[in-house]
């Protein structure tokens, strides 16, 4: 039997869509609770970087954006990806310099992620040990920590060979 795939690194053939739609039945959730103002254009820029596991740059997310109409100011997408990002729907991967949807949708958290190389997938773990043994080190350290992100570099199950 196979074992159950990692639902960090969904299968490349899966259901995205409801992936997709799924999530962003949460992000109103959340939206409604916390009561942001999820504009149409914070929107449209969440479903763009939401559309694959894959990591966009903002480029890419301006030349999307664009499509049939004129292509927005680039601070525009900034602008929106810091309120999707302060309030954790969007996180920024800082070693590929692009942005992911947050697969969990539960407000700002600390996070690691398992970043893939070869197809720039990436999936989140929230390993409270993980938090635990930061904060810990930090204290003992004397250091105020203000960005609680690690970034795990390698091969997801589908970039690596077979047998590796
Ligand atoms: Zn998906
Ligand atoms: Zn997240
Ligand atoms: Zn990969």
């Amino acid at each position: 039997m196979m074992p159950a795939e990692p639902i960090a690194f969904p299968p490349e053939d899966h259901d995205h869509r409801r992936c997709m739609e799924a999530m962003m039945v949460r992000v109103d959730r959340l939206c409604t609770e916390l009561r942001l103002r999820l504009t149409a254009q914070r929107r449209r820029v969440l479903e763009i970087v939401a559309e694959s596991h894959t990591a966009i740059g903002a480029y890419e997310i301006l030349a999307r954006l664009g499509g049939t109409t004129r292509v927005p100011a680039p601070i525009s997408v900034y602008r929106a990806l810091d309120f999707l990002m302060q309030h954790g729907l969007v996180h920024r991967v800082e070693s590929l310099n692009a942005y992911v949807a947050c697969a969990h949708v539960g407000g700002r958290h600390p996070a690691q992620f398992l970043i893939c190389s070869a197809c720039r997938r990436v999936a989140e773990l929230e390993s409270s040990s993980i938090e635990d043994a930061i904060a810990a080190g930090a204290e003992a350290a004397s250091f105020a920590v203000t960005r609680p992100i690690v970034e795990i570099g390698g091969l997801c199950r589908a970039c690596r060979p077979v047998h590796a």
